[in-house]
């Protein structure tokens, strides 16, 4: 941009920012400045001031500033060079055309001839445009995305070839074509071809994907690396969706290009795709400079819940907000759900659920909080997820959220983390430590009143606490044998024996038990099947709430069904 530093002086002296910002904002004159409502923030009394003096805004709100490129940047969404064309226009200033480094520009020739050639291609042929339109693809968003065929083997070398204009080097370097024993070849023969473009518009590489019925090679090839395209510094569709992007203050991120057109199709146009990598926090900065509200809308599988962790991390460093939603089931992915139902799509497109809950939801459906080890699981995998954000404001958000959803009955004191739960220390000589908790106290019966034959018909699902419950499923093993032939056992888990020996020791602590024994035993097993019946039952309403604020209502639907039948339980459990 050197070169053009004349040119931008000369811009700056002849078009007054005072005319370009208020096309935009209604400024009213205030001393030598003007001022007006920001553009960029919402606010309802005028912070944002003009200085006609030093041609700069300055926003008191959002803290925006800058000359008149940045404005128009800024409000249009455009990258420098866009700006800097579109205002020497306007002030009618001839540009150099040398900003582009001449070594990327036979690469860049080469691309936008290999777009033409393809969509050429594509026009001629039937099958492959039956295809798309099959998929949803309208002719505006192949024409809007420059999607075209490649042609058969080597059609397109031939081609390039008979121009005589570029050396097997430059042509290799294009990531166009492959080298193979010495000879040059095409890349990609007969594939659907997504040019992908940089977010100022120049096409800088392509993805290609195998037409149905092709055996051969991957579903989806994408040029290689190349000195203009750098994979983690790409993010398809954000040239055409920018704008969108700017004003609707959030962008989707999708997981592969024919979900970005085919969302573009249905009217979605805030929406890019990362090109087949894990995303990289070099896009989630290019994404939050047009908004600070990024929608992960990935795949229903294992790998798009991959992606959308991955995705929170980065961006809550970065200070990003994050939603997410996936296509619900049957539908794959975005591009499956809007051929199935549009309205769905365009409903469900819309930010709604934050993609922390969402991700720790994930997990809960997985899981049984019920469960220590998974409890404990869940807070550590919570935990895990916001290690790296830096903002203790933006920590204490999400730590509530954790709480909400993880504690069960639980008013444990605010502004810490939970914790993981460990089974409950028996200290010597405590009269209460074995009774305050059913679950231990129902072992401390079976140990001191010799009610092993007992355990045969008690189900250790109901218990939350693991050890205790792997020491009920070994005395129903070993219920012939007496305690102390117990602890001599040399295959006893460590736990256990320190479990037992803990109740073992302290017998003589236990307050004495007015009700029979059996009676007694009885009355703790139904105390410990209605805790757990009663922590299912606020786990599922959790995510029954969760599923209505994601918008899939017949979830929600089984969620509620679900609720009702455990309540039935618990009061059947009550009589
Ligand atoms: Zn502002």
């Amino acid at each position: 941009m050197k070169d053009n530093r004349d040119s931008i002086n000369q811009i700056k002296e002849s078009i007054d920012i005072v005319t370009v910002v208020e096309r935009n904002v209604k400024l009213r004159k205030a001393g030598k400045n003007y001022s007006g409502l920001c553009p960029f923030h919402n606010e309802k009394t005028p912070s944002f001031i003009v200085s006609p003096d030093i041609q700069r805004f300055k926003c008191f709100g959002c803290g925006k500033s800058g000359d008149i490129f940045n404005f128009v940047q800024e409000i249009e969404g455009l990258e420098f060079p866009e700006a800097l064309k579109k205002l020497a226009d306007e002030a009618g200033v001839q540009l150099e055309d040398n900003s582009k480094p001449s070594k990327y520009k036979k690469i860049d020739e080469l691309n936008d001839l290999a777009a033409k050639y393809f969509v050429e291609n594509l026009s001629k042929n039937k099958q492959a445009k039956e295809y798309l339109s099959q998929r949803g693809l309208s002719d505006e968003s192949l024409e809007k995305f420059l999607v075209g065929l490649s042609g058969s083997y080597n059609s397109f070398y031939k081609y390039i070839q008979s121009l005589g204009i570029y050396s097997k080097d430059e042509m290799l370097k294009s990531g166009l074509f492959t080298e193979k024993e010495g000879k040059v070849k095409d890349r990609f023969v007969n594939r659907i071809m997504f040019p992908i473009r940089s977010s100022s518009g120049r096409i800088i590489a392509f993805s290609g994907r195998k037409m149905p019925g092709d055996d051969f090679g991957p579903k989806y090839l994408n040029t290689p690396e190349t000195p203009v395209f750098q994979k983690r510094e790409t993010l398809f569709g954000l040239y055409e969706s920018k704008n969108s992007i700017r004003k609707s203050k959030f962008c989707i991120l999708c997981e592969g290009q024919t979900d970005v057109i085919s969302a573009f199709a249905i009217g979605i146009e805030n929406i890019v795709a990362p090109l087949g990598t894990g995303l990289t926090e070099q896009q989630i900065e290019m994404i939050k400079r047009y908004a600070p509200n990024i929608l992960f809308f990935f795949d229903s599988d294992k790998a798009g819940q991959e992606a959308v962790s991955r995705g929170f991390k980065i961006a809550a460093k970065k200070g990003v907000n994050t939603y997410a939603v996936t296509p619900p089931s049957p539908h794959k992915d975005i591009d499956e759900l809007i051929q199935a139902d549009k309205d769905l799509a365009i409903k469900l497109s819309k930010p709604k659920l934050d993609a922390f809950t969402y991700l720790i939801n994930r997990e809960l459906e997985k899981r049984d909080l019920n469960n220590l080890k998974d409890y404990n699981f869940l807070v550590n995998y919570g935990n895990e997820l916001i290690e790296e954000v830096e903002s203790q404001d933006i920590k204490n958000y999400y730590l509530k959220k954790i709480k909400f959803l993880t504690q069960s009955n639980s008013n444990e004191q605010s502004g810490t983390f939970p914790s993981e739960i460990k089974t409950p220390q028996i200290k010597k000589d405590t009269r209460t430590s074995l009774t305050s908790d059913p679950e231990l106290y129902f072992l401390a019966l079976i140990l001191s009143k010799d009610l092993s034959d007992k355990v045969d018909k008690i189900d250790t699902k109901y218990f939350r606490n693991l050890n205790i419950a792997a020491s009920i499923e070994y005395l129903k093993k070993h219920n012939d044998l007496k305690v102390e032939q117990i602890l001599e056992n040399e295959d006893l888990d460590l736990n256990i024996k320190n479990l037992i020996e803990g109740i073992i020791f302290n017998i003589d602590s236990l307050p004495e038990e007015l009700r029979e024994p059996r009676i007694a035993l009885n009355d703790v097993y139904l105390r410990i099947k209605s805790d757990y019946y009663a922590r299912m039952l606020e786990l599922v309403r959790k995510q029954q709430a969760i599923a209505e604020s994601e918008g899939n209502d017949e979830k929600a639907d089984d969620l509620l069904a679900k609720a009702e039948s455990i309540s039935n339980i618990i009061q059947q459990l009550k009589v």
